[in-house]
């Protein structure tokens, strides 16, 4: 990462912090900024009267919000680096800081992977097929198949998503893009994101069937996997970083979804289940917790509600259970399953082993809306 053209934009939060006149603020800063964090440190402290503690714990995402231990500690403000407000109320009084990065990537290295998806796009408008009389072996080789749960399509534009640094790019993409003859849309998500074309790994709202292929503007294949499996449409990268451009790989998603099989099938037999319920503000879905707990009594199966902040193998596997369903971070399921040592299984999982789900739908993201 190229740290000298990150703008991290404190100004506001040292002005916030003399207004309130704090005296004690936290900083939490995403993993791949935290060689930074002892130097912002420095800054606020110098031009404020407050004393900064760094939240160092691992940070992912705004729905990890430093939350009320620190407010036993005597922390009046957070400042939270990197990522966007969420839905979602921590009870604490947090102030977001956007960092930006001043790329300006080149277009040409992505027109080719462009041009081919939007091919793409237009031969599956051209040949949608009804699911209603799968057989069952149809239907689940429907459900590995990484476009086959492709919900209708009605357009084929061109969706402009990227990661929240790469953001205010988009206008400009927009209008080049169009240039090149692409119909572009930067989609509008739902109410956990904050800006359009911006996706989370847990969220891509913003997808609708005018959208047949996708354009990631941003570093790393954590967002392009999660939006593919979401929505099993062609996905070019293009990295603001390094200039490249690469496409995300249909074979990639099918294994991913034939591991995700495995795990359903094996989980059938299983009786008893740890139900894993995140403690971290926006993966809390203790109501999704408790309808899996209802669902496994209703099939004559044991679920043990287990809440956690942290999830690893160390933490869990030793738990007299035969498998587990995650309903935090639901890439920790998708993207860590080879890690535990029972199955590990998304809400949607369960569901599909239990029979409550069909497999002809394909397969569904577990999205936190
Ligand atoms: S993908 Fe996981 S870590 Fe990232 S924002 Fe969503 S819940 Fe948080």
């Amino acid at each position: 990462m190229d740290l000298d053209r990150h703008d991290f934009e404190l100004d506001d939060l040292v002005e916030k912090i003399k207004q309130n006149d704090n005296r004690l603020i936290a900083l939490q800063v995403p993993e791949g900024l935290k060689m930074q964090a002892l130097e912002m440190m420095d800054e606020i402290e110098t031009e404020t009267s407050a004393k900064v503690v760094l939240a160092a714990d691992p940070c992912y995402g705004a729905c990890d919000l430093v939350h009320d231990k620190m407010k036993m500690m005597g922390v009046e403000l957070v400042a939270h680096m990197g990522h966007s407000q969420m839905n979602i109320d921590s009870g604490m009084p947090t102030e977001f800081i956007d960092v930006k990065y001043e790329g300006d990537p080149k277009l040409d290295p992505v027109l080719g992977i462009l041009k081919s998806h939007l091919s793409m796009a237009k031969e599956r408008i051209a040949s949608q097929e009804d699911v209603a009389s799968l057989s069952e072996s149809q239907a689940q080789d429907r459900f590995m198949d990484a476009v086959g749960r492709l919900a209708p399509l009605t357009d084929t534009k061109l969706g402009l998503v990227g990661s929240i640094q790469h953001l205010h790019l988009l206008p400009d993409f927009h209008e080049r893009l169009e240039k090149y003859g692409f119909d572009v849309t930067i989609p509008i998500g739902g109410a956990r994101l904050s800006f359009p074309g911006q996706v989370l790994g847990c969220n891509y709202s913003g997808d609708d069937p005018s959208i047949g292929h996708y354009l990631f503007l941003g570093s790393g294949d954590f967002h392009p996997i999660g939006l593919v499996l979401h929505t099993g449409k062609p996905l070019a990268m293009l990295d603001p970083y390094s200039g490249s451009a690469e496409e995300m790989s249909f074979e990639r998603i099918e294994r991913i979804l034939r591991q995700r099989f495995g795990l359903i099938m094996s989980s059938m037999e299983c009786n008893s289940f740890g139900i894993l319920i995140g403690e971290k503000p926006g993966q809390m879905r203790r109501t999704l917790a408790l309808r899996m707990k209802r669902i496994l009594e209703k099939h004559g199966k044991k679920g043990y509600l287990l809440a956690l902040e942290h999830i690893g193998p160390d933490l869990i596997d030793f738990y007299p259970v035969d498998a587990f369903v995650n309903t935090a971070c639901p890439r920790i399921a998708i993207d860590d399953a080879v890690r535990y040592m029972k199955p590990l299984i998304t809400p949607f999982e369960l569901e599909v082993a239990l029979g409550e789900k069909k497999w002809e739908t394909g397969y569904m993201f577990d999205e936190i809306p």
